[in-house]
């Protein structure tokens, strides 16, 4: 599928053709996902999927910049860009661009020419979480690079971690968003800077910052090395999460597994080429933040229709459904919601079941985790009593 197609799904569809009409597929590409062995067909506006509550747990502050805000700073700064169009191709993926994780990772380092002043990194904090909000997410986890955050204007890394944490404390105040950060590291930005943000976070521990991730150049850059910064983390009392099996082999969800202790992977969809790495993460119960758009402009999936997380399902893995970069993708995580029900042909049920095991696995202490998804339990089931 061309990305013009995969964009079009982000255009207003016909209204729902009216009730739900599940029918026993034939194709079987959904069989045995916990026992439903149905495909649902059904098309709704995007205005329905907006209205559905929401769990994030997957999503990158410096991917989630106004393309406003970007050009804001490029005006105000006077920064030497041609034209919008050219700044536009710079900073979020395009028709006709390669879609390799190269490529989409280019777009983090244009971004970083933006972060010039503790009031503009404020200010994208804010706006992302005022975005999610806007989205009807109800619980938030931000993750952030301090690194990528610093690296132009060299301010020191615990700065910047007080400035986002203290406009995230802001932003879930005025918008209502229950929102924890998780504080990341890039694999190609070596090991001593993830140790530095580890403890760093480690000492922010009970101030907004719930967790440490791994992320980067998966490929180039194995897990291992960064053991001991996540150990740090752990003996915190931080949680941790590690992007695996996105852009390199499935055998690296083990590898985050049992060598950085992630309790959660970031994508980890080439699960299914490892047995034993899709063998552990099924019985650790380990929860995938699968970003379903984001692994097709990656080119870690050829084609959305053909996304491996209805295997996931089947296998009996816990999936989640996140965003990643909402801002370089061009999507909001209604978007997200609304390609697993009509491009992946998953019933509203199914759905439902998902974002509960997103709720559940949320950085929270146990009891605010659970009432998160008793909450989200009762709107769903007074919703799709509503809607069949
Ligand atoms: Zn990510």
């Amino acid at each position: 599928m061309a990305l013009s197609q995969s964009r079009l799904m982000l255009q207003p569809r016909p209204p729902s053709r009216g009730l739900k009409r599940l029918r026993p597929t034939e194709e079987t590409r959904n069989a045995g996902v916990a026992g439903i062995n149905t495909i649902d067909t059904t098309t709704r506006p995007i205005e329905f999927y907006r209205s559905l509550p929401k769990v994030e747990l997957h999503r990158h502050l410096e991917g989630s910049l106004r393309f406003e805000t970007v050009l804001d700073v490029v005006r105000s700064y006077q920064l030497d860009v041609p034209d919008t169009s050219l700044l536009r191709s710079l900073v979020q993926v395009q028709e006709n661009e390669p879609l390799t994780f190269q490529n989409f990772l280019s777009k983090f380092a244009t971004l970083r020419l933006i972060y010039r002043s503790p009031e503009i990194i404020a200010r994208v904090t804010l706006e992302a979480i005022a975005d999610a909000a806007a989205d009807n997410v109800r619980y938030l986890e931000l993750r952030f690079t301090p690194v990528a955050l610093s690296k132009l204007r060299g301010f020191p890394l615990s700065q910047v971690m007080d400035w986002v944490m203290d406009a995230a404390r802001q932003g879930e105040k005025e918008h209502g968003v229950t929102t924890r950060l998780i504080a990341s590291v890039n694999r190609h930005e070596g090991v001593a800077l993830a140790g530095q943000v580890a403890y760093l976070a480690a000492e922010r521990k009970d101030r907004g910052i719930v967790g440490l991730d791994l992320a980067g150049n998966e490929p180039g850059f194995p897990a291992g090395p960064f053991a001991s910064a996540f150990q740090v983390a752990q003996e915190s009392g931080l949680q941790v999460t590690a992007h695996a099996g996105e852009w390199d082999g499935g055998e690296n969800v083990a590898e985050a597994i049992q060598k950085l202790g992630a309790m959660r992977i970031g994508h980890g969809i080439r699960v299914l080429e490892a047995p034993a790495a899709l063998q552990l993460a099924r019985q650790c119960g380990t929860p995938f933040e699968v970003c379903i758009t984001s692994n097709y402009q990656s080119g870690a999936v050829k084609q959305l229709k053909n996304h491996p997380l209805a295997r996931m399902l089947a296998e009996g893995l816990n999936v989640t459904i996140n965003t990643d970069d909402p801002s370089i993708s061009q999507i909001a995580l209604s978007d997200e919601y609304r390609v697993f029900c009509e491009t992946l042909s998953f019933p509203l049920e199914i759905l439902r079941e998902r974002v509960l095991a997103a709720a559940r696995a949320a950085f929270l202490p146990e009891t605010e985790r659970e009432a998160l998804a008793q909450a989200l339990e009762r709107e769903y089931d007074s919703l799709l009593a509503a809607t069949t």
